[in-house]
């Protein structure tokens, strides 16, 4: 899927807690291997029980929006035929308590509403500086 904010936005910078995240092409949040608590944003450690093994929790990628603010004014020149577009946070259905960012696809960015039962989709991007595949999780509505 092409990019939402255009092929010359930047690309998030990978490191060892989010690479599954943005590569995946699937949600995957971080879990805790002791206590099972899944967390977002990844971190070095579980906020549950300060435990440090944290693995991977792929979700099924289905959720609500729980927030939306829909940016009307390009912050920079490479997004002014980018605007309007939807920024939301979306609670995740199998990960009670969690919230995920995103771009909201497919719909005009007038019409999201909080409540709207959205999916996750991935965009397709490269790391400019490993060369390394991205798949950016972004949400599509599929029940408003
Ligand atoms: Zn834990």
């Amino acid at each position: 899927m092409k990019r939402v904010l255009g092929e010359s936005w930047a690309v998030p910078s990978l490191d060892s807690h989010n690479r599954d995240f943005f590569t995946k092409g699937v949600l995957t949040l971080q879990r805790c291997t002791q206590c099972k608590h899944v967390q977002h944003p990844p971190e070095d450690v579980c906020e549950a029980c300060q435990g440090f093994e944290l693995d991977g929790f792929a979700s099924a990628g289905v959720g609500r929006i729980e927030s939306v603010a829909v940016v009307t004014q390009s912050v920079h020149p490479l997004l002014a035929d980018r605007v309007p577009y939807a920024i939301v946070l979306v609670s995740v259905e199998d990960a009670p308590g969690i919230l995920v960012a995103g771009n909201v696809v497919g719909s005009d960015a007038d019409a999201v509403r909080i409540g709207d039962r959205v999916r996750v989709v991935f965009e397709d991007a490269t790391d400019p500086r490993s060369g390394e595949k991205l798949a950016i999780p972004q949400w599509e509505v599929i029940d408003a």
